[in-house]
């Protein structure tokens, strides 16, 4: 069997014939697997969805509770027979629920990661290898100068600036799913106590992650009555990244805008946003993470979807990898 009998792109994303299902469709499909919740993956309007528990839950919350004509749990590690395929779900390390998608028959495996990460992530379960004869990957960061800081360092960042600066509002610019939360646990776990500060737009995620068990610590709203502007002095508050466009940062005293992105290495992406203090953190793999993972898997064959695929194919060329570009069209870096 070739494994484009298996899976191969279409329009409106990958598809699997045999089991009549497509992968993260970027349009409405009668059965749709989906890897995770950002919106550019987790779309509305198809006949059927099978995911993971949380990433339905995350559906839910973002696009109500009639997001697809039905909807089917997968939990990690249970197989699925979809038409004489079998489906299994593993996690993908990138946000609360992300999963890679196995897809198998006639003895043939291809894994169609989705986003994924390696770097340690305490709000979600940690990327799983699974041997695969085919290995879809993304490249969002694919280029050999992405190279992700230690997380860790990143949020020391902040905490020196914070400590350097009391009097002044931290407002982080943060995604609404996977990066607020790990954005916190990060800060939970170098030490940092006080209550952190939502934005409206980024509590009812955050209570959800708080639910399925992962510890945020106090948050608060970051409401402000009027003539309060010194309320937040010295106090970081989380916002989703359209409050920075908008003039929301300015009511806060002082404000000092920080963002966290994979994208704060790329200096004018800082700059464009108007961010005084770049943090380093994404929820992707960096080069020598989707390098070291193919390295690791060593597939036959390795498909690169969305991102800088060119240079990641090249890569794998020079190994005598055969790897080809899937052009699929429709991701975008909404999570980053
Ligand atoms: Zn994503």
């Amino acid at each position: 069997m070739k494994p484009q009998a298996l899976l191969h792109p279409r329009p409106e994303g990958l598809y699997c014939p045999v089991g009549d299902f497509h992968i993260d469709p970027v349009r409405p499909v009668a059965r749709a697997l989906i890897t995770h919740g950002h919106s550019d993956h987790a779309r509305p309007g198809h006949g059927a969805v099978l995911a993971t528990r949380e990433t339905l839950d995350v559906m839910a919350i973002r696009l109500g509770p009639d997001f697809a004509g039905a909807a089917q749990a997968a939990a990690y590690g249970a197989t699925v027979d979809l038409g004489g395929n079998r489906v299994t779900f593993h996690p993908a390390g990138h946000v609360l629920g992300s999963a890679q998608v196995a897809v198998e028959a006639n003895g043939l495996r291809i894994v169609a990661a989705g986003d994924y990460k390696r770097a340690a992530d305490p709000t979600c379960a940690p990327f799983e290898p699974v041997p695969a004869d085919v290995f879809i990957t993304e490249a969002t960061f694919g280029l050999p100068v992405f190279r992700h800081p230690p997380p860790g360092d990143e949020i020391g960042k902040l905490l020196a600036s914070l400590a350097q600066f009391p009097e002044r509002t931290h407002v982080v610019g943060a995604y609404a799913l996977g990066k607020a939360q790990r954005v916190i646990a990060l800060l939970r776990a170098a030490g940092y106590d006080a209550p952190i500060h939502l934005h409206g737009a980024l509590r009812r995620l955050c209570d959800y992650y708080v639910g399925r068990g992962v510890d945020l610590g106090p948050l608060e709203d970051a409401t402000l009555a009027r003539g309060a502007r010194e309320r937040f002095a010295g106090a970081v508050v989380l916002a989703p990244p359209s409050a920075f466009a908008a003039t929301w940062i300015r009511r806060f005293a002082e404000p000092m805008a920080a963002f966290a992105s994979g994208w704060m290495q790329v200096r004018a992406r800082a700059r464009q946003r108007g961010v005084e203090l770049p943090l380093i953190l994404s929820d992707h793999c960096d080069w020598d993470g989707l390098t070291g993972t193919i390295a690791e898997l060593a597939p036959a064959e390795v498909w690169v979807t969305h991102g800088r695929e060119e240079a990641l194919v090249r890569w794998c060329a020079l190994r005598g990898l055969p790897a080809r570009p899937l052009h699929l069209v429709g991701y975008e870096d909404e999570a980053e």
